[in-house]
């Protein structure tokens, strides 16, 4: 079976709409702008390849000035898409700067009458699209988290493609009997593919961050920031078995803020939420990035510190009950923290016991007056005294 080039333009034109009509069903379910962008671009492909389409009709304007102009300032979004996923502000003369120069080309008698300069202007300025697409992937990937690889695979193939077609395609009919360019017909075929995979990656993209965004929200403390009691179990079930394998102390903190009820009493709730937030910072920031920090309960914060002994555990305790005291807004002595700490090895490294342990130092530390770090202590063993 063989293809004339006005199917595969006609095929082209289906495909892009279908495909923009698909990702604009997906950007109106979440208005993700990233889906918004890419489905405009492709849109706007379509109708920018319908008029390009129109040659030999006697408005050669139309093809040549109106298609390409919309072909460049789809592939304007395109890149727009991408820069908007990777986290920065659309820049509207980025987007419009092709397109832009393309009419401005155009008003160039000698530039609108060769076809070689037009195409070979033309598939630079998409191949630089496509390259600063990939461009705002790459500098963004450690921020991204997810895998950004197939997007920059694909942005750059189609990068590569335009460049190769600027400066090999000169416009001229390779068949012999005069019919289209050769490499007219795989633009059109470059474009379905690419307009495909192009939506397809970027669906995957969103998909994965919102998951990963979701799964970030399910185990993070919201007040704080910090995490919740469920990301705490999780981990540290994992770093206790692993500090029990590799034979390394590990610690638990168990902080209760003092009369915490009495500061929501006289001074308000929000009074109370600015605290909780001050205290998880102060958590955060006086221990290390390998330690585990959550808030577990309404006023109720642990802080599993990696490989640190009893000893290391009482200095860092007693640096976050005296910063959380200096803090200006308690310094009338509202508000203080009270720590209960247990060793790992003195809970077999499971999770439920030390924190049972570390609750029995904090009942001490309360029962002692409050405001103070309190290290759980194995009771001797009996002696028998005769
Ligand atoms: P103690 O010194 O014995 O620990 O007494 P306490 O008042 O700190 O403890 P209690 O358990 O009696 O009160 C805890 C209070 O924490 C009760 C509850 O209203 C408050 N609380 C729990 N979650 C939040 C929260 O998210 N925000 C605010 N502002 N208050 C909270
Ligand atoms: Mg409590
Ligand atoms: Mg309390």
């Amino acid at each position: 079976m063989q293809l004339n080039l006005a199917t595969l333009v006609l095929l082209d034109i289906y495909i892009l709409s279908l495909v923009g009509v698909l990702t604009l069903h997906a950007w109106s379910r979440g208005r993700d702008s990233t889906l918004g962008y890419l489905a405009a671009a492709l849109l706007v492909s379509a109708v920018g390849t319908l008029l390009a389409s129109l040659r030999g009709m006697g408005i050669d304007w139309v093809p040549i000035l109106l298609g390409n102009l919309l072909v460049l300032g789809s592939a304007g979004l395109a890149w727009t898409s991408l820069r908007v996923f990777a986290g920065r502000r659309p820049s509207r003369s980025g987007m419009l700067a092709g397109a832009a120069l393309w009419a401005l080309l155009c008003l160039c008698p000698a530039f609108y009458a060769s076809l070689s300069a037009r195409i070979l202007v033309c598939s630079l300025l998409m191949a630089g699209y496509a390259a600063l697409g990939a461009r705002e992937l790459w500098r963004r990937r450690r921020q991204l988290e997810v895998d950004i690889r197939p997007a920059l695979l694909l942005a750059m193939i189609h990068s590569g493609f335009y460049t190769v077609r600027g400066l090999i395609d000169q416009g001229v009919p390779f068949t012999a009997d005069g019919g289209p360019p050769h490499f007219f017909a795989m633009v059109v075929l470059e474009t379905q593919l690419y307009a495909i995979g192009l939506a397809f990656v970027t669906l995957a993209l969103v998909k994965e961050r919102a998951e990963l965004r979701y799964k970030q929200a399910a185990l993070s403390d919201p007040l704080t920031g910090i995490g919740n009691r469920r990301a705490f179990v999780e981990a540290a079930e994992r770093l206790l078995a692993d500090c029990a394998r590799r034979r390394r102390p590990a610690t638990l903190l168990l902080c209760d803020l003092d009369y915490f009820k009495q500061l929501n009493d006289n001074y308000g709730h929000a009074a109370g939420d600015h605290a909780l937030a001050e205290f998880g910072r102060i958590l955060a920031e006086r221990s290390r990035q390998s330690d585990l920090c959550a808030r577990i309960g309404g006023e109720e914060f642990v802080c599993l510190l990696d490989e640190a002994d009893s000893v290391t555990a009482q200095s860092v305790a007693e640096r976050v009950r005296r910063e959380f005291a200096e803090l200006p807004f308690v310094a009338d002595g509202q508000l203080s923290v009270s720590i209960g700490i247990a060793e790992a090895r003195d809970a077999d490294f499971e999770l439920n016991r030390l924190l049972s342990l570390a609750d029995e130092a904090l009942y001490v530390a309360k029962a002692a007056g409050r405001n103070r770090v309190e290290l759980y202590r194995a009771a001797p063993c009996e002696s028998v005294v005769s």
